[in-house]
């Protein structure tokens, strides 16, 4: 507990006003909250990791509908798992989610360990926190957690200084979650801290007038709140190019292929992707020298954690193709069949559409073979 910054209530006063601000304010009919067994609550946690909760509630539930235990997503392809995915983005969670549904299912006889952290943190994608949310939330057993939310109200209340991703901070963090967990009503308690959060202690515009910490929030006091927590020293973002081949056969279906597993948009399918204009003609040249191209449609950026990607979308016909080789297929873009799909590649396909509708219409040689 050295670590940690003077208190500014006891735990005590801290979880009244917390719970007593929850029962009257916070979320109480969220998807998750129902049935909260430890699949739904870790999968709710994961798909909040990044996500906000109105993103993440239809994702959720069509995800439950599918997927509605741990057996049936550990017997699930990757393929299918990363397509209820789609548009969610951090495609790493899908994987990750996956992959830790077939180790509790082969590890652990299908149940979680809720009754350790350590074991629960070791699964793939969840970390101290997530294991402490999913081990409050469907236990009511006391675990603490430190995820974005909590991070910038304890920051906030503190003025704690410094990046939050740099070791000597966290561990001041971790040590005030620890001081302000209480030992009952773990599962309101663990929710409101996110509610919070959330709901009042917002990013960009905190809503300090109805907060129940304003008379004792540091932050406040300074006027300065939105300076905390500090972000991340920022390094220059680079900016990578890159043509991504929209090649239509002449039933105007696309061609797709497989991304490997780990790495940018791993294990999703993709458009042909080439950084360099001679990379296209030299695959054009080796695959379908008989392409014609069209004219490229206009650049756009779609933006990464650590880089910022220009890409050019790039039409072309082929009226046969004679293999399209492993890893690849054609795909009705209307249609695009039960996998998973990077959000700009969706983005294409979607404006795709119409332009099959055309390319249908028109006499066509044979199609290509698959
Ligand atoms: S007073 Fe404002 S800044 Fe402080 S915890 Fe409440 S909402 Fe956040």
């Amino acid at each position: 507990m050295t670590d940690m910054p003077p208190a500014i209530l006891s735990p005590d006063t801290f979880q009244r006003r917390l719970l007593d601000w929850f029962d009257a304010h916070g979320r109480h009919d969220l998807p998750w909250q129902q049935d909260r067994s430890p699949y739904r609550v870790w999968v709710s946690e994961v798909m909040l990791q990044q996500t906000q909760v109105a993103t993440v509630i239809p994702y959720f539930e069509r995800f439950m509908a599918r997927f509605p235990d741990v057996h049936a997503l550990a017997a699930a392809d990757q393929d299918e798992v990363l397509h209820l995915w789609t548009g969610l983005g951090y495609y790493a969670r899908g994987r990750n989610l996956h992959k830790a549904a077939r180790t509790v299912v082969e590890e652990h006889g299908g149940e979680f360990p809720v009754h350790s952290l350590e074991a629960m943190a070791e699964l793939p994608g969840i970390g101290r926190s997530t294991a402490g949310a999913v081990i409050a939330q469907s236990t009511g057993r006391r675990a603490v957690i430190l995820d974005g939310n909590v991070k910038r109200v304890l920051t906030r209340l503190h003025a704690v200084e410094g990046w939050p991703g740099r070791p000597a901070v966290e561990r001041r963090l971790w040590a005030l979650a620890e001081h302000y967990t209480p030992e009952t009503r773990l599962v309101d308690f663990t929710q409101a801290m996110m509610d919070l959060g959330a709901t009042l202690c917002r990013r960009g515009q905190p809503d300090c007038e109805r907060c129940p910490f304003a008379d004792v929030c540091r932050a406040h006091a300074r006027g300065e709140p939105r300076r905390f927590p500090e972000s991340k020293p920022k390094k220059a973002t680079p900016t990578r190019r890159a043509t991504l081949l929209m090649l239509q056969d002449a039933q105007g279906r696309v061609l797709l292929e497989q991304r490997p597993s780990s790495g940018l948009w791993g294990g999703l399918w993709s458009l042909p992707q080439f950084e360099a204009p001679h990379d296209l003609q030299a695959w054009l040249d080796q695959h379908a020298p008989a392409a014609r191209l069209d004219a490229p449609w206009e650049a756009f950026t779609h933006v990464f954690s650590h880089f910022r990607l220009e890409i050019t979308p790039q039409p072309a016909r082929v009226s046969r193709l004679d293999a399209v080789g492993e890893a690849r297929r054609w795909v009705d873009p209307a249609e695009p069949d039960g996998i998973g799909l990077a959000a700009p590649v969706k983005g294409l396909l979607d404006a795709l559409r119409p332009f099959t509708l055309s390319v249908q219409d028109a006499p066509h040689s044979p199609s290509s073979q698959e």
